[in-house]
């Protein structure tokens, strides 16, 4: 595997590789070292990207070639990407602590396959749409075209680097809009790799730019942009609320994927087995570090004794260890302020009544980690059931009935995600009409489909991301209207002028 040892890398903006004086150390979290440094960007390299942005989106060079042309572009950035792609899971890893497995899989294995859906979704999508011919008034002929916006911003989180990226870059090159990316400060790595190779691949410099800075400095300034028209951001609620303040000086369009508390409902004729493993692997993988994670597990009262001690006996299963080696289940979580946080959440729910079934420690070795932690004796109205914990915590809540786990599961500020668990499926769909988030997974959990959209009821988001859809949300729509009536009437204001002859219509 390709060493990124102490490598320095500058940020991407027009083309031109761009240092700072200052430099951001980037630290493995599994062990606590520095691996790489990366530039400190600041407001004025964010103000620069999007001038050579909004140079090159004028230029006509990426948005006036046709969508097959940028698809074509868009399948050789993938191919090259996934012959680097050893070497983009090192990035990935070596920053976000994510595992071997999950890094190849799932960071870097689902962001090139996405990249690669919009690649041929730019193909099949309605840019041109002819609306119906009118007869009455005879208003002639409209066509709805979709155009690119111009410059887009992409602000992204620490636990998918590249995916959570991808998700937005991808429609928007597609689209033919030039984009201007913020990662996260821990996790700039992949997608700098990932911008370089688009543009050893065909992507015209200046398209996709990336400035390496701090949130409230050059995240901030890049979403209140009076030249970016779009702004796309994943990451946390609160964030995601000044993210939209600032977007609304200029009234730019947003997309937000934010934060969740997933339920996890197991219902009386699941298939425990299943069941127990689907929640354990719905909450511990990754670390629990997934918006979508399911952290609140809902359990029939009368099953409840017996579950926990399933829940319990198969967690202790879960390997931690090194996340380069391919046996090792679980990583370390990103870095020791999430560790402190997730350790005092626990410690908070103690302090409230629950009880701590496995784990609720941190491992006494170099890098950040926290043990598989299962709560019981947990309310729905506890911190612990209500805030989001980012970190392997999964609390186990008893319902009465039905009704009673629907109300649960929905007594939430947050709407991502949910799964159900039971052998019957016209009991679980009918469920699942009841719960109030975006996505709901029967039988299964983690199911990310590009195919079909993603995001966020409630305070967990606006605006949905992937799926054939996806475009429409880095897009303007005009509509063109073609007069086909060869100048003769009647015409509206003809209509209208008759009406105001007559005196009827003043
Ligand atoms: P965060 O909100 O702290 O940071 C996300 C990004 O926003 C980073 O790039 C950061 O630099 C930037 N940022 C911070 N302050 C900013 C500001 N004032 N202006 C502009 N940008 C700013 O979140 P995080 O710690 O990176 O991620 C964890 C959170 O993200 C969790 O709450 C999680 O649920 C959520 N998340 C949601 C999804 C989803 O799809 N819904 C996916 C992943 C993570």
């Amino acid at each position: 595997m390709t060493s990124v040892a102490l490598q320095h890398h500058s940020m991407l903006i027009g083309g031109r590789d761009v240092d700072t004086e200052r430099h951001r150390e980037i630290v493995d979290p599994s062990n606590g070292d520095t691996v790489a440094t990366v530039a400190h960007g600041n407001a004025g390299h964010v103000d620069d990207a999007v001038a050579a942005a909004r140079a090159t989106f004028e230029s006509g060079v990426w948005r006036h070639r046709t969508p097959q042309e940028r698809a074509a572009v868009m399948r050789r950035i993938v191919a090259a990407a996934n012959d680097a792609a050893e070497e983009l899971v090192e990035l990935e890893l070596s920053a976000n602590g994510a595992t071997v497995r999950q890094a190849t899989g799932f960071h870097i294995g689902y962001a090139l396959a996405h990249f690669s859906y919009f690649a041929d979704l730019a193909e099949t999508y309605a840019w041109q749409r002819p609306a119906p011919i009118t007869s009455f008034p005879a208003l002639g002929q409209a066509v709805v075209h979709r155009e690119p916006i111009g410059v887009v911003g992409a602000i992204a989180p620490w636990n998918f680097p590249l995916l959570l990226t991808l998700w937005k870059v991808g429609p928007a090159l597609a689209a033919g809009n030039s984009v201007v990316v913020k990662p996260d400060e821990h996790t700039p790595l992949s997608i700098l790799a990932f911008a370089r190779i688009a543009e050893a691949n065909g992507l015209p410099p200046g398209v996709l730019n990336v400035v390496t800075g701090d949130g409230p400095d050059a995240g901030a300034r890049l979403a209140g942009h009076p030249d970016v028209g779009k702004i796309a951001f994943t990451g946390s609620t609160a964030v995601g609320r000044e993210i939209m303040r600032l977007a609304a000086g200029t009234v730019k369009q947003v997309t937000l994927e934010l934060g969740g508390k997933g339920p996890s409902i197991v219902l009386d004729d699941a298939d425990l087995d299943l069941a127990v493993d689907g929640v354990l692997y719905g909450c511990f993988v990754y670390s629990g570090q997934i918006c979508e994670s399911g952290t609140r597990a809902l359990v029939p009262a009368l099953l409840h004794d017996e579950f926990v001690s399933r829940l319990v006996a198969r967690a202790t299963t879960i390997t931690m260890g090194p996340t380069r080696d391919w046996d090792t289940d679980m990583g370390p979580v990103i870095n020791g302020r999430q560790q402190s946080r997730i350790l005092d959440h626990i410690r908070a729910a103690v302090a409230e009544g629950a009880v701590v079934a496995l784990g609720g420690e941190a491992l006494d070795q170099p890098g950040f980690w926290v043990t598989p932690t299962i709560l019981t004796g947990v309310r729905n109205a506890m911190r612990i059931a209500r805030e989001e914990v980012f970190g392997p915590v999964l609390v186990v809540i008893p319902y009465a009935d039905e009704d009673e786990a629907a109300a649960i599961a929905n007594d939430s500020e947050y709407g991502l995600a949910a799964s159900i668990w039971s052998s019957d499926n016209t009991r679980a769909l009918e469920l699942a009409e009841r719960i109030a988030c975006g996505s709901v997974w029967i039988n299964d959990a983690h199911q990310i489909n590009c195919q079909v959209p993603f995001g966020g009821y409630k305070q967990s988001g606006l605006g949905r991301e992937l799926g054939p859809d996806a475009l429409d949300a880095y897009t303007e729509t005009k509509t063109v209207h073609l007069d086909l009536s060869g100048g003769r009437p009647p015409k509206p204001y003809d209509i209208l002028l008759s009406h105001a002859d007559d005196g009827e219509n003043p």
